[in-house]
């Protein structure tokens, strides 16, 4: 899966969401998150993202990430 992460916060360009193709970004105040059992891992979003905020899960050191998005993911 990919996610959402710090460089997003306070961005809130909407680049990635217009090309999703499953609509797995939720949106909150201050930033965007991808809800990780939706996306599809098509890869799409990650150069549409202008502050490169959305990585892929599989880089290291971003379990806190994932697990934020999953979060916010579900209650936005
Ligand atoms: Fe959506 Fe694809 Fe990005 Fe996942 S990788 S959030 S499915 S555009």
């Amino acid at each position: 899966t990919y996610i959402v992460t710090d460089n997003c916060i306070v961005c809130k360009y909407t680049d990635c969401v217009e090309v999703c193709p499953v609509d797995c970004f939720y949106e909150g105040e201050n930033m965007l998150v991808i809800h990780p059992d939706e996306c599809i891992d098509c890869g799409v979003c990650e150069p549409e993202c202008p502050a490169e905020a959305i990585k892929p899960d599989t880089e290291s050191g971003l379990d806190d990430w994932l697990d934020l998005n999953r979060k916010f993911a579900s209650i936005w």
